[in-house]
C-alpha cells in the first residue's frame, strides 16, 4: 500500500470572556487532530449576588478539568466520542465528588463539541446548544447543533428593562428553570454529573477528503446568526475564514456595543463569553 502523505489540520482559534479581564466560562484546547469546545452553563449579569452551587471549584475549574479528560481519553481512536465524553465526564465527577455536592441543581455543567480526525475520516460529537459548521464542499455548511434547549419553555423579558427588578426575577426563574431541565427526559442534555448524557449527543463521520472547512463556536459566537440576523452561516464561516476567529469575536462586539441595554435584541446577557475554532484541510 503506498504511504501517502497528509497535511496535517491548520487550526486557528480564540476564546474570550464576555468583557475584558472576566473570568471566561468557555474553554477550547487541541492536540494533533483533535479540537474540544466548551461553554459553561454560568450565571447571568442579570441574576444578582453569587449563588450557590454546591462546587467548591468553580465552573472553570471543572471546565478545564472536562477539557484535558476529553482531549487524553480522545488519544484512544478507538474509542467512539461519545465513550471518551462518557469516560470524561465520569472522570471529572469523581476528581470532585468527595469534597462537592454534584446534587445540587446548579453544579457545573458545559455544552460539548469535539472534531476528531484521522488518515480517512472526521468524526464529531454536539452536545447541546453550541454549533459545528461542516464545509465539505456543497453550496451551504452542515450546521450541526442541538437545540434542546432553545425549545425549553422559558419566561420571556418582554419590554422589561434590563436594569429593572423584574427583569432579574425573569433572568432568575429561566436559570432555574433551565437547571432543573437538565439531562431530564424532557429537558436537555448536557455534560454536568450523568455519563450516559454523551449517548444523547449529536454525532456523525464525514470522509476526510469531503471537509474543506469546520468552525467550531460556542453560542456566544453565533450570534451574528441567530440571535442578531447581521450573517447566514456561509457568512459567518467566510467571515471566520477570512478575517480570522477574531474578527468573529470583534465583530459581535460592536454589534454588542450598539445595544448594550438589551432593546433591540432581549437578551439575558448584553455580552457573552465568545469562542470560535477554524479548521483548514
Ligand atoms: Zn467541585
Amino acid at each position: 500500500m503506498p504511504h501517502v502523505r497528509l497535511d496535517p489540520v491548520k487550526l486557528t482559534g480564540v476564546s474570550t470572556p464576555n468583557r475584558p479581564f472576566r473570568q471566561n466560562e468557555d474553554w477550547l484546547g487541541s492536540r494533533a487532530e483533535m479540537v474540544v469546545l466548551l461553554d459553561g452553563c454560568g450565571v447571568p449579569d442579570s441574576v444578582s449576588g453569587e449563588l450557590e452551587t454546591g462546587c467548591s471549584h468553580g465552573l472553570p475549574w471543572f471546565l478545564k478539568s472536562l477539557g484535558t479528560a476529553l482531549l487524553r481519553n480522545g488519544e484512544d481512536t478507538r474509542a467512539s466520542l461519545s465513550d471518551v465524553l462518557a469516560t470524561s465526564i465520569s472522570q471529572t465527577c469523581a476528581a470532585h465528588q468527595t469534597r462537592c455536592d454534584l446534587t445540587h441543581p446548579l453544579t457545573p455543567a458545559s455544552t460539548v463539541v469535539m472534531l476528531r480526525g484521522d488518515a480517512s475520516t472526521v468524526d464529531y460529537l454536539v452536545l447541546s446548544d453550541s454549533t459545528l459548521l461542516v464545509d465539505d464542499g456543497g453550496d451551504e455548511p452542515m450546521v450541526i447543533s442541538d437545540d434542546r434547549v432553545r425549545s425549553l419553555a422559558l419566561p420571556g423579558f418582554g419590554d422589561l428593562r434590563p436594569d429593572s427588578r423584574q427583569y432579574r426575577e425573569v433572568a432568575s426563574a429561566r436559570l432555574h428553570e433551565r437547571a432543573r431541565m437538565r439531562n431530564h427526559p424532557e429537558g436537555y442534555p448536557v455534560a454536568s454529573t450523568d455519563p450516559q448524557a454523551a449517548y444523547q449527543a449529536v454525532t456523525g463521520q464525514i470522509r476526510r477528503d469531503r471537509v474543506r472547512r469546520a468552525l467550531l463556536a460556542s453560542d456566544g459566537a453565533t450570534r451574528l446568526v441567530d440571535m442578531f440576523d447581521q450573517l447566514t452561516w456561509t457568512q459567518l464561516l467566510d467571515l471566520a475564514f477570512t478575517a480570522g476567529p477574531e474578527g468573529v469575536i470583534d465583530r459581535t462586539r460592536e454589534v454588542e456595543d450598539a445595544d448594550t441595554a438589551c432593546l433591540a435584541w432581549p437578551r439575558g446577557r448584553a455580552y457573552d463569553d465568545a469562542t470560535v475554532a477554524l479548521c483548514r484541510w
